[in-house]
């Protein structure tokens, strides 16, 4: 159920509830909403309508960067460097030889290619941000 405040042709408020905007469509459309104030089924739905405005989501640079750090240092303390190894471990561990546990490590994009064709999930770390001023 959703709810609209609607405008009748001499300007009345009303809200009413609709099972979604297909059925606010059909039954204004058919005249089944009528104003309670003056009975006018010209109806639409109220500009004015009372709502919270729709936040967008954008973040700053410096908000992003905060994001950036947060995620690799969190990235870094959970796993293991093994540096250039890291290609053969993560296979090994994709084809059961050793057990999985969370590395990270140096790989080429030929690597990176051959591992992500092979299904083995691996994931960028992303760059250092710039230092804040
Ligand atoms: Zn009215």
């Amino acid at each position: 159920m959703i709810r609209y405040t609607l405008q009748c042709a001499n300007a009345h408020r009303f809200e009413a509830w609709f099972q979604g905007s297909d059925a606010y469509d059909a039954q204004t459309s058919a005249g089944h909403v009528s104003c309670p104030e003056c009975g006018s089924t010209e109806v639409e739905k109220s500009l004015m309508a009372p709502g919270v405005p729709k936040k967008t989501e954008s973040l700053g640079p410096r908000e992003f960067f905060n994001q950036v750090r947060a995620y690799r240092s969190k990235v870094i303390s959970e796993t293991e460097d093994v540096g250039k190894g890291f290609p053969e471990q993560a296979r090994r561990m994709h084809e059961g030889e050793v057990e999985h546990r969370p590395i990270r490590g140096n790989a080429t994009p030929e690597q990176v290619k051959e591992m992500t064709d092979d299904g083995i999930p691996i994931a960028p770390i992303p760059p250092e941000p710039p230092a804040e001023n």
